[in-house]
């Protein structure tokens, strides 16, 4: 769906030889998946079963993308978008979790995270070559068809329906982390004892590595795609980032992110990058997504309301350095040397 260098993830494969002693190995496979390459790694004793899980979890989130992507003509997805301004359409138990947990997320970011971003994405040229900028009077008539209190669900017949014409869903800010989830549902089904997905830097890590090691990964610099700006470990847990240097384009030196704020119908301004930790991956990503809109200033705050929530957020101060607000339970281990020498700032470090 999206490219994503994001995070380089740090398996050190190194250290299992000499912990081999269960037996226990890590297998990994990586295929290309939802606009980006998705690395699975498996903690397990039995060759045979663990590529037999991989394969299981590839294709649950293969079946996902085809479901929830907007890339796709025939996806379930687009399929609701066509019809749901003439009638309430009933949808997959997927489709319908996702669209619920959106807007919950959207209920506590304020409408910052907002799936109905739809009609925006298609009037911003990020799915087109050509890149201009849309006139102020397109963009007032595609703002009157964005909203997610237009957006009506109901449980009972687990039905979508759009109150005002012309709305289309779009996914791309919580659908990978929905896939990641499922893909480790899979793989614990399989009883795999540990494992890492990593869908192009948005990881969910359980259980730990052979040798009793937590799984560790590199947080990657938003504007050096080539540096790395701090390791963490993670253990049970999701890690999503949203960037404006994922997918962006620039006119006159402005940088124009992929990230749109449903109120104003602009990019995101406010922030570089954005990192949440969360039990789940969709959570997570959802977060993530609304938190670029939010920025540092009411971001922070929400994230240590949230129970389970960490988060590291990355502004860009005066001068385009960068500032580093960490919350309070984020594991980040920072080396607070190199940081400096990278002329990055920490911000609101109270651990
Ligand atoms: P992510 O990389 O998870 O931050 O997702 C970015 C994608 O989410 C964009 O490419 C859009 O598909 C979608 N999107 C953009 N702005 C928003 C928003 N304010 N709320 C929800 N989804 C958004
Ligand atoms: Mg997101």
């Amino acid at each position: 769906m999206f490219h994503r260098i994001g995070i380089i993830l740090g398996v050190f494969l190194g250290l299992l030889a000499a912990s081999c002693g269960r037996n226990y190995e890590i297998f990994q496979t990586t295929r290309p998946l939802m606009g980006t390459a998705v690395g699975m790694a498996v903690v397990s004793q039995d060759a045979r079963r663990a590529y037999a899980a991989l394969d299981a979890a590839f294709d649950e989130m293969a079946r996902l993308e085809a479901m929830m992507s907007v890339f796709r003509k025939d996806s379930e997805l687009n399929r609701l978008n066509e019809e749901a301004s003439r009638h309430p359409v009933t949808v997959s138990e997927e489709l319908f979790q996702v669209i619920e947990l959106s807007l919950h997320i959207s209920q506590i970011t304020h409408g910052a995270f907002d799936i109905t971003v739809g009609p925006l994405m298609n009037l911003w040229p990020f799915y087109k070559n050509e890149k201009t900028l849309p006139s102020s009077e397109a963009l007032q008539e595609v703002l009157s068809r964005v909203g997610y209190r237009h957006l009506v669900v109901s449980s009972k017949d687990r039905s979508v329906f759009f109150a005002i014409s012309g709305m289309a869903l779009d996914l791309g800010g919580i659908a990978k982390g929905f896939a990641i989830d499922r893909a480790v549902r899979v793989l614990k089904g399989y009883g795999m004892a540990a494992a890492l997905v990593n869908a192009g830097g948005d990881i969910f890590a359980y259980g730990s590595k052979p040798d009793g090691q937590p799984w560790r990964v590199g947080l990657q610099h938003p504007r050096d795609s080539k540096q790395l700006l701090a390791v963490l470990t993670m253990s049970d847990m999701a890690m999503v980032t949203s960037g404006d240097y994922e997918r962006y384009f620039l006119v006159d030196g402005e940088r124009y992110s992929h990230i749109i704020d449903p109120r104003s119908g602009f990019s995101a301004r406010e922030t570089a990058s954005v990192t949440v930790m969360a039990e789940s991956a969709a959570y997570a990503d959802g977060l993530a997504t609304g938190i670029m809109v939010l920025g540092a200033e009411a971001g922070m705050p929400l994230v240590e309301s949230l129970p389970g929530v960490h988060a590291l957020i990355i502004t860009e101060g005066s001068k385009k350095a960068l500032e580093l607000h960490v919350s309070k339970g984020f594991p980040l281990l920072l080396d607070e040397a190199s940081l400096a020498a990278q002329g990055v700032q920490l911000k609101a470090l109270e651990r």
